[in-house]
């Protein structure tokens, strides 16, 4: 197999990145484009032999790495955030035709917050502290002390930008980092080793292994020398990883699936719900906090319903690279098989497919709303990550917050409402991690990311990433 492919003119290593080095693996798997289907290359397929190198790479380069001065170390995250800056279009060519989501947005929104992530944490990492306190005239010191080396295990949905949330803390904590991408998007990951290795990142800090999840994947989690596991994924595999890391009890960072409400109450500017609700088509709707249930209060769902079909009629799906285009592919044919299934199974059952309800070409869904949906069935309760929409209605704000929180799920909500003391009490009541009022995908760093129930276990963002990256230790000092 080659060592290298060209993808859309950019040179990208299909070998790990092991110990400051490219490691080939014996065997390969097939990386596809969802744009046409048409084959980038084949990428080094990782199993238990490259777990152990990369994670050995990872415990060797750590007692370094972890005495490296705070200052240096976020002198480095810049020095890759430089690099990301630089390489930006390339980054947001390849991951585009690696994941077929949107050219424009990776190159105006993606990419640079896969810097920002780098220079967030940097300069977060400086302002780290805790105050001294005392206990009867002795002093209480508390040390953010690097936990040791991470394995990170990320989805296809937005490659590199879920990758970063967790490569810049868990580095910036001082910890060193085995980073396995998915195996449908494999390629910005070998872009992000080449950038860390050009900022001059020690070798064996950053660590990055391909292949098939459940192959490479136990060897990894499973690992006694892998102090962290942070994993954004879907609720299956957190199940297998969860069990995997009890071996060693390794913490674990656990970002899931969801089946988010947007509550759309009669008070609301409908204008701005209708786009609230449009928007969740983005990314294909392969997007984990996308609202993808619609609830409606039952007096104004006419003129919703209305106003959506008259919005959802101007959206484009096409081509990703076309800066024309609103709505890419699904990312491999097995999910478009899995979206369908869903909805033509939901169809069986009784709903109505106001809009969509049926594959376009190629590896395209069409965007779709699905109403007369039961509560119990399985469109309403399972997580479809595809452009497939549900619209119930409700009579009252407690049939709202019932719907709404009726779910295994409890990663994000969000209320359209003119009320603001409605807000208020419809926010205080709904299990979600994120909830937003008006507004949609807004997120600060600074502010604590995760699900509730089975949308995950912890949190991710400013200090509460240093929280999991860092074991924690209170050192008593006699007067
Ligand atoms: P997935 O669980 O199939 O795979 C995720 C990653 O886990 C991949 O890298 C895969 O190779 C790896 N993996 C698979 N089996 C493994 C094993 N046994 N051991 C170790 N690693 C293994 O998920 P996906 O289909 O790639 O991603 C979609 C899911 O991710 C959706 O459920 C979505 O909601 C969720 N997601 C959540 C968030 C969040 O922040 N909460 C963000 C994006 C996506």
């Amino acid at each position: 197999m080659p060592d290298k492919i060209v993808v859309a003119g950019v040179s990208v290593d299909t070998r790990h990145w092991i110990g400051g080095r490219r490691v080939a693996s014996g065997d390969t798997f097939t990386d596809a484009s969802p744009i046409d289907g048409s084959v980038l290359g084949e990428i080094a397929r990782g199993g238990p032999a490259e777990a152990q190198a990369a994670v050995v790479a990872a415990r060797d380069a750590f007692p370094a790495w972890a005495a490296t001065p705070r200052a240096e170390r976020a002198r480095l995250l810049h020095a890759i955030a430089d690099g990301v800056e630089k390489r930006l279009e390339e980054l947001a060519i390849v991951e585009t035709n690696d994941n077929g989501a949107l050219l424009r947005s990776h190159r105006r929104g993606v990419m640079p917050r896969v810097a920002h992530n780098f220079r967030f944490f940097a300069d977060w990492l400086l302002k780290l502290d805790h105050e001294d306190f005392e206990t009867r005239g002795h002093t209480n010191h508390v040390s953010w002390d690097p936990a040791g080396p991470c394995v990170l295990i990320t989805p296809w949905n937005a490659p590199l930008m879920l990758a970063t949330w967790k490569v810049a803390p868990a580095l910036a904590a001082g910890n060193t980092v085995v980073l396995k991408p998915a195996e449908w998007s494999p390629l910005t990951a070998s872009l992000l080793a080449d950038i860390a290795a050009e900022a001059g990142l020690p070798a064996g800090v950053l660590n990055v292994v391909q292949g098939y999840g459940a192959e490479i994947g136990d060897a990894l989690t499973s690992h006694p020398d892998v102090r962290r596991i942070s994993f954004t994924g879907s609720v299956p595999t957190a199940r297998r990883i969860a069990a995997s890391a009890a071996a060693n009890l390794t913490p674990l960072s656990l970002e899931l699936g969801g089946k988010s409400p947007l509550l759309v109450f009669a008070d609301a500017d409908l204008d701005l719900a209708v786009d609230l609700a449009v928007e969740q088509y983005d990314n294909a709707g392969q997007v984990c906090l996308a609202a993808t249930r619609i609830l409606v209060e039952e007096t104004v769902a006419a003129e919703f319903t209305r106003r959506f079909l008259e919005k959802a009629a101007t959206l484009t799906q096409g081509d990703p690279r076309d800066e024309a285009s609103d709505i890419g592919p699904n990312i491999h044919p097995r999910q478009l098989e899995k979206i369908d299934g869903f909805v033509q199974r939901a169809i069986a059952a009784g709903a109505r497919a106001i809009v969509g309800g049926h594959r376009g070409d190629g590896q395209y869904y069409a965007p779709t709303l699905l109403a007369d949906v039961a509560q119990d069935s399985e469109i309403v309760q399972e997580e479809v990550f595809g452009p497939v929409l549900t619209l119930q209605t409700f009579a009252d704000e407690d049939e709202a917050v019932r719907l709404a929180n009726d779910t295994r799920f409890g990663l994000a909500a969000t209320v359209a409402t003119g009320d603001t003391r409605r807000a208020e009490r419809v926010t205080a009541q709904l299990v979600a991690g994120t909830v937003w009022v008006n507004c949609f995908f807004v997120r600060d760093l600074l502010a604590p990311f995760g699900g509730s129930r089975q949308s995950g276990v912890g949190r991710e963002g400013g200090t509460w990433s240093f929280d999991f990256y860092c074991d924690l230790k209170n050192t008593v000092t006699a007067p």
